[in-house]
């Protein structure tokens, strides 16, 4: 893999609509908020983001809507360092929202429309074949239709393109789709719902791990929020520590350690400096507001890291 290694993100694109409120409609009510905003996220743009900002030489296979959310979105990946030639603006449907209510608490409450990226169809997927084959690394999650992800990860393997697959959200997989797979990074609760083991200590994570690694997958990164990492190569496990920093908002913070990570790596960093790199830019993210706000530039990682 040489400096310009291209990556190519396949994932979901949402609009998320924030509303805080000092407590969670019941049935029938109707509670008046406090503030209102949208953000743009979906794991695949927020991965699609952190890449960008890090980097990477990046195209992004994604689905939104013929609507005014659709372009204001692809206008902003762009400006984030993105190639969105990939991206597909699907008549008739609506870009992907999450309606977020958020409680007095700090809990929320989500529904999510899929929309366009329904519309991310194994078809979908090959029509952007030459994406895949052109990239040094895919990296996916699991807010697509899964038999694109199966489709995207086989188009992979045949173009010999390594797969980084982050399983979020939780679900289990086949074990058709997790051979096909050279890195995953689960948290701890995909990690349980990927091996049936609950990660509670270093301990449990290195026997999740080895489970993954009997699927076929060589390396397995286990995030562990605050506590950093689990690293395990083949036989060979290792907590690798994440910064200690001010945290007050952790969304994204797994899909900003993912697109930050495989973008070191293909910058060729051994794998111990490209966590150490991805832990910086999550730090960054968990102490600011918001999903793709939060996402550091490649200037302020390396300020951090200096
Ligand atoms: P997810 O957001 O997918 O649940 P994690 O919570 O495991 O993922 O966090 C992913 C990464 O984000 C961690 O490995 C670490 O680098 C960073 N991180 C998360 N929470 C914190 C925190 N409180 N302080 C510092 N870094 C954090």
């Amino acid at each position: 893999m040489s400096k310009n290694a291209k990556l190519a993100v396949l994932g979901s694109i949402n609009a998320d609509h924030i509303l805080n409120l000092a407590h969670f409609p019941r049935p029938g009510e109707t509670v008046i908020g406090q503030n209102y905003q949208i953000a743009f996220g979906g794991k695949g743009a927020n991965q699609a983001v952190a890449a960008g900002r890090a980097g990477a030489d990046i195209a992004f296979i994604a689905c939104v809507g013929a609507d005014d959310m659709g372009k204001r979105i692809r206008d902003q990946l762009t400006q984030d360092n993105i190639d969105t030639t990939p991206v597909e603006v699907v008549e008739g449907e609506s870009t992907g929202v999450a309606m977020i209510f958020v409680n007095g608490d700090g809990e929320n409450n989500i529904g999510i429309y899929s929309g366009a990226n329904a519309a991310l169809t194994p078809d979908c997927v090959a029509r952007h074949q030459h994406v895949i084959a052109d990239a040094d690394a895919l990296l996916m999650q699991l807010e697509s239709p899964l038999e694109s992800v199966l489709a995207a990860a086989t188009l992979a393997r045949q173009h010999h393109t390594q797969v980084i697959l982050n399983p979020a959200p939780a679900t289990s997989l086949s074990d058709e789709l997790l051979a096909l797979v050279d890195i995953i990074t689960p948290n701890e609760t995909e990690a349980e719902s990927l091996t049936g083991i609950a990660v509670n200590s270093d301990e449990d994570a290195a026997r999740a791990a080895e489970v993954l690694h009997a699927k076929g997958i060589g390396t397995v990164l286990i995030t562990l929020g605050r506590r950093g990492v689990w690293l395990s190569e083949r036989g060979e496990g290792q907590r690798i520590a994440g910064f200690s920093v001010k945290a007050i908002d952790t969304i994204a913070a797994g899909d900003t350690f993912n697109g930050a990570f495989i973008t070191a790596r293909l910058e060729q960093k051994p794998m111990y400096d490209a966590v150490r790199f991805a832990h910086a830019a999550a730090a960054i993210a968990v102490t600011r507001p918001g999903a793709q706000p939060s996402v550091p530039w490649r200037t302020e990682i390396d300020d951090f890291l200096q």
